[in-house]
């Protein structure tokens, strides 16, 4: 893989607008710093060379290189990656009540892991107003609290990176794809860093479509209720076209083209919509907001759901084929959006000498 520092990071994700404030390149030294959504050099850095570079989702991710590193295999020609089943799932009867975004899967999975120890310390990212604020949870009852989705852009591997360093051993961690991606590179140490330690011992990812920039999403909502009223947001399924804001005095809808204007630029290539470098992945189940979809895709990630589900923090049910085909077409939908601007803007499989965003076989491209 080509080698980088924080001079190529600058020039190839910050000019071209490609920093979706994942996190990645924060918590690593004293330069690069996260605030309220966006991500900034604060003094400037002479390394050639850096693990900013090497764990940016954003540039240079040779997806066949990171697809062997965490699955033995090269990418799949799959339009929702590797995986070893599907299934419908919700929050089981020990989880307790809370507000969920959808069925309490992820929080159930979260609470299990913690119980028994599987992980030490939990990285969540729960929200002050509508700023996405990560956090390491240790205490099950804390779990709640982190739960519902801020549909803002979140910083949450900068967390994962601190909490490594504070010498927690086994991190669960809750992850957008963009943040599972740069997980994945950390993970295989492109660096070569002495003494490395793969912490991670659970990796629930999320599905995601885009995300929404803090300050803009903030403004529009500020147009409409006072943040501070917000309990939950509900994206309904087309051809609602609307998004749901729940408060505290009932639901206001917000056009969805509103809220698309504030969807940042880098959502625009991204080709993952099932979190496909996570153990397990989890997104709504189309026409049931109170249930899950779930993909387990690593052996731990099995393990992991096993187990919930014997000590009833997750029941699991068959998945109808046709909402697999509904999952598999939305899926395959955003990556080939993706590849294509990607491809047009000349951002993949570019020359040596030059960044790309990422590198795929032209064989796999042609295969999905
Ligand atoms: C930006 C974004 C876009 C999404 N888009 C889709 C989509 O297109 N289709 C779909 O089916 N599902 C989407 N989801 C996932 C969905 O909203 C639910 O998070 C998922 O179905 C899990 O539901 P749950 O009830 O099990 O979660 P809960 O038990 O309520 O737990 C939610 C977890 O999400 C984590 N979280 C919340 N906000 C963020 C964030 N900004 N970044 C990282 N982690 C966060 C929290 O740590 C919490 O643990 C999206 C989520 C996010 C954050
Ligand atoms: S690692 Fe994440 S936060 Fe850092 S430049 Fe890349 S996308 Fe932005
Ligand atoms: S669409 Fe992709 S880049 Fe944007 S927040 Fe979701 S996973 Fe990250």
């Amino acid at each position: 893989m080509r080698a980088g520092g924080p001079h190529e990071l600058l020039g190839g994700v910050f000019d071209r607008d490609l920093c979706i404030g994942c996190g990645a390149c924060v918590s690593l030294c004293p330069y690069f710093k996260s605030y309220k959504g966006k991500t900034s050099m604060l003094f400037p850095c002479t390394r050639s060379e850096g693990r900013c570079f090497a764990y940016c989702p954003k540039i240079e991710v040779d997806l066949d290189d990171i697809s062997r590193a965490m699955f033995g295999e090269p990418y799949a020609a799959d339009s929702l990656g590797r995986y070893r089943s599907v299934h419908i799932a919700r929050a089981g009867k020990n989880v307790g009540s809370g507000t969920f975004q959808a069925g309490g899967t992820v929080s159930g999975l979260v609470m299990h892991a913690l119980k028994t120890g599987s992980i030490d310390a939990a990285v969540l990212t729960g929200r002050n107003g509508l700023n996405p604020v990560p956090a390491v949870v240790t205490d099950i009852n804390e779990v709640a609290k982190h739960a519902t989705s801020t549909y803002t852009a979140a910083p949450t591997i900068a967390m994962f990176n601190r909490a490594s360093q504070e010498g927690y051993e086994r991190i669960g961690i809750v992850v957008t794809p963009c943040q599972a991606l740069a997980l994945a590179q950390i993970r295989r140490n492109p660096t070569n860093e002495k003494n490395y330690k793969d912490r991670s011992a659970l990796v629930v990812g999320l599905f995601c479509t885009w995300s929404l920039d803090y300050r803009k999403f903030r403004t529009l909502i500020a147009e409409h209720v006072g943040v501070a009223a917000v309990r939950k947001f509900d994206l309904p399924p087309p051809p609602a076209e609307i998004m749901e804001v729940h408060t505290d005095n009932g639901i206001i809808e917000i056009p969805l083209p509103q809220v698309r204007e504030r969807v940042p630029h880098s959502c625009d290539y991204c080709f993952d919509m099932t979190a496909e470098f996570a153990d397990v992945s989890v997104g709504v189940l189309e026409g049931r907001t109170d249930m899950n979809t779930l993909i387990i895709r690593t052996e731990r990630g099995e393990k992991a759901v096993e187990e919930a589900v014997r000590d009833g923090y997750i029941t699991l049910g068959e998945l109808p084929a046709e909402n697999l085909d509904h999952l598999r077409a939305a899926a395959g939908n955003k990556k080939m959006r993706a590849f294509k601007k990607a491809n047009d803007e000349g951002l993949i499989n570019t020359p040596p000498d030059k960044n790309a965003l990422f590198r795929i076989p032209k064989e796999t491209i042609k295969r999905i």
